[in-house]
């Protein structure tokens, strides 16, 4: 077992930004020089490009505060842009709204309100509900369906508050993919999950992937990237570096993405055991996870 704090690296330059592999790959996301921000503050993210290539999951990985939530939100014009595009299958993602869906933090969701797994659920489709209409048999047959792929079926009855936080998380899945879209941006969907909830959530991503959709997941957890993501994209508050997870998630890398010095247990960039703050992140605070 090997234990090695990496030297501080003064700076990594970033890479070119993540193009696809064959010059026909049709893209789902390619984000260009988005600059966004919030009133009275430096912007929070900066000139970040990269794209998802369809049919591809990308993990976005960075620190707390890196704006990784603020990057979903202005892709998804949640926020507004200062600079720079946001581009959905050839299209601005305004107009590609029904082919997005988003799974926000599982804390920006209020458990409490009193709702039922399927209502939680059906809300994924609520881009095709008509005012004073009722679902339709085709949405209650999509949010069934999402359900079952989420392996929640007979949980559909249940009050939302009442699951645990996995059965949570699955139930937002359910949600991203009940909406029918075929790119979806997941914040974080791993936090807090137990190695076994961690499994059966990667196992569902893996077969959305297989079955031809596209993801960006925003994760901390660069096991789960370097085992199921096709590419990488180390974030704070610009690109530091995209590219195959096994070229991107490096100790010189990830010190520079983290602001830390990269602890690992065994083989280099196979197991990521966790960070060591260098004495000078130490006295920086929220920068760092
Ligand atoms: P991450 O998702 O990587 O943790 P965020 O996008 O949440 O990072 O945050 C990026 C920066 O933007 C942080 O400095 C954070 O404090 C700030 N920020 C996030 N949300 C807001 C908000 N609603 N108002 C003002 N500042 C915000």
């Amino acid at each position: 077992m090997q234990v090695a704090p990496v030297p501080p690296h003064d700076h990594v330059p970033a890479r070119e930004p993540l193009a696809p592999k064959h010059a026909h790959q049709e893209l789902a996301l390619e984000v260009r020089d988005l600059w966004a921000g919030y009133p009275g503050q430096p912007a929070a993210v900066r000139g970040v490009s990269f794209v998802v290539p369809a049919g591809e999951m990308v993990g976005l990985v960075g620190p707390n505060g890196a704006g990784k939530s603020t990057l979903f939100k202005s892709i998804l014009g949640l926020i507004e842009l200062l600079r720079g595009e946001a581009i959905a299958f050839g299209r601005p993602v305004r107009a590609a709204r029904d082919d997005i869906a988003y799974m926000p933090q599982v804390e920006e969701v209020d458990w409490a309100f009193p709702v039922s797994v399927l209502d939680v659920v059906l809300m994924g489709r609520y881009h095709r509900f008509r005012p004073f209409g009722r679902w339709s048999r085709t949405d209650h047959d999509r949010a069934h369906e999402a359900l079952e792929r989420v392996n929640l079926a007979e949980f559909a009855g249940r009050q939302a508050g009442q699951l645990s936080g996995g059965q949570r998380r699955r139930v937002l899945m359910a949600r991203a993919i009940a909406r029918g879209a075929r790119l979806l941006l997941l914040d974080e969907p791993f936090a807090g999950l137990d190695a076994a909830a961690q499994h059966e959530l990667l196992q569902i991503l893996d077969g959305l992937v297989r079955d031809g959709n596209s993801i960006l997941v925003a994760t901390h957890d660069l096991s789960c990237v370097m085992s199921s993501c096709d590419e990488a994209v180390c974030l704070n508050r610009e690109v530091i570096a995209a590219g195959p997870p096994a070229e991107v998630l490096t100790p010189e890398i990830l010190s520079e993405t983290f602001h830390m010095h990269l602890v690992t247990v065994g083989a280099l960039g196979v197991q990521v055991a966790g960070f060591y703050p260098p004495a000078s992140a130490r006295s920086e605070s929220g920068r760092a996870s």
